[in-house]
């Protein structure tokens, strides 16, 4: 169609929801499929939180378009005390989804993207719906995927000067690798070097498995966007609720981006923000949950990497979340035979033929070539998987 907006040519669906929309026609023709395409919370949202809901569903009133205040209250809270540094109500945003907060974001400010690769699926689509240069910085394994420091200091030493945003994501959708205080020190500098804003996607902060997360914000205050919400840690991505929290040097961006949801999204549903406060209010309810859900995710990780191991593919240990990338490299020679040379057709008929959803590493920036598969360990029961571990006392 010529009136298509030249930035949409050639964009496909979401990777994530395409493999799960094929998975769902393939069992609806019959077919046994095992999902691990689509990354989503298998567990329930916690008892307290749906309770909340319940409680505010007569709400109907539109909300202010940065957020309920007390819920932009509880939300700084948190952070003020996870992390150590001052928060105030005024530093948080709310928004249906991280995803559209990170888009809107993007639609604000001015810049060049730069994303390491591996990375998350979306990214690099939202800043081509906006015109925007991106830049994938590469990672490798024997680092944990993480983005060396020196390696941005040199990039950003080509064009200095430049405006840049860089996204950093950890535990990392698709590696389950994250950054250590060292690593996240190292970064630091460079950014306050470069003046780069750092958005610290953190969605999957309280799945780290030790509960140990390190943040961005805490080594690079003035200059960290931490990005996060309900989707992945309380199991409640249809509720479409995301935070984000902006330092008082980013004031005028945060302020552009509440422009742009004004005359977009206006705000998000109003018992979702009451239940949110709940959410985001520590309790002794939710600290059990959170142990339990973790405790279930380290073992099928464990698990996982024990199995892949054995077979021949090779992946870094994660620490949060629920994803594995994992190489099939060393078993390259047996998949060439069959005609397998690509990491999009290796999952192609990895579904096909095996009836197993995974999706590519070239959809994270890896090249294609490269033979990855991001494997989401969610396809499980977890509220059997909750019930089982309350049960026999183990979340203590
Ligand atoms: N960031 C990462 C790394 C993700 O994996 C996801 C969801 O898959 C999101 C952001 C978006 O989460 P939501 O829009 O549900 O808050």
């Amino acid at each position: 169609v010529d009136q298509l907006n030249r930035n949409v040519r050639g964009l496909k669906p979401s990777a994530t929801l395409r493999i799960n929309e094929d998975s769902n026609r393939l069992i609806q023709q019959g077919r046994d499929i095992i999902k691990l395409g689509l990354g989503q919370s298998p567990f329930p949202v916690p008892e307290v939180v749906t309770a909340a809901l319940r409680q505010h569903a007569h709400e109907k009133d539109y909300l202010p378009v940065k957020g309920l205040y007390t819920l932009r209250e509880t939300v700084a809270r948190y952070y003020q005390q996870r992390d150590g540094i001052p928060r105030k109500a005024d530093d948080v945003l709310v928004g249906p989804g991280s995803k559209e907060l990170i888009f809107n974001l993007q639609m604000a400010c001015e810049g060049d993207l730069l994303i390491p690769a591996p990375s998350w699926v979306s990214y690099a689509p939202q800043a081509k719906l906006l015109g925007r240069k991106v830049f994938h910085l590469p990672t490798q394994p024997e680092n944990q995927w993480r983005l060396q420091a020196d390696e941005l200091d040199a990039f950003c030493q080509q064009e200095p000067g430049r405006t840049r945003i860089l996204i950093l994501n950890y535990p990392s959708n698709p590696t389950g690798c994250s950054y250590d205080a060292e690593s996240l020190k190292a970064l630091s500098l460079v950014a306050r070097k470069h003046g780069i804003i750092v958005v610290a996607d953190e969605i999957y902060a309280e799945t780290t498995f030790d509960g140990q997360h390190q943040s961005m914000s805490v080594y690079y205050p003035e200059g960290t966007v931490i990005s996060s919400g309900l989707s992945k840690w309380c199991g409640a991505g249809g509720w479409r609720l995301g935070v984000m929290l902006l330092p008082d040097a980013l004031r005028p961006l945060q302020e552009a981006m509440a422009v742009i949801a004004s005359e977009t999204f206006t705000s998000i549903s109003a018992p979702t923000q009451y239940a949110a406060c709940t959410a985001f209010s520590r309790s002794a309810a939710l600290d059990a949950y959170l142990v339990a859900t973790r405790d279930v995710l380290k073992r099928i990780s464990s698990y996982m990497v024990r199995r892949l191991s054995k077979i021949g593919l090779e992946m870094e240990e994660p620490v949060g979340g629920f994803y594995l990338l994992t190489s099939f490299e060393k078993v390259r020679p047996k998949l060439e035979a069959k005609g397998i040379f690509s990491s999009e057709s290796l999952c192609e008929r990895l579904l096909d033929e095996k009836g197993v959803a995974v999706l590519p590493g070239s959809d994270f920036g890896l090249d294609d070539n490269q033979l990855y598969t991001r494997m989401a360990f969610v396809d499980f029961d977890g509220g059997e998987a909750l019930d089982a571990i309350n049960d026999s006392g183990l979340s203590g």
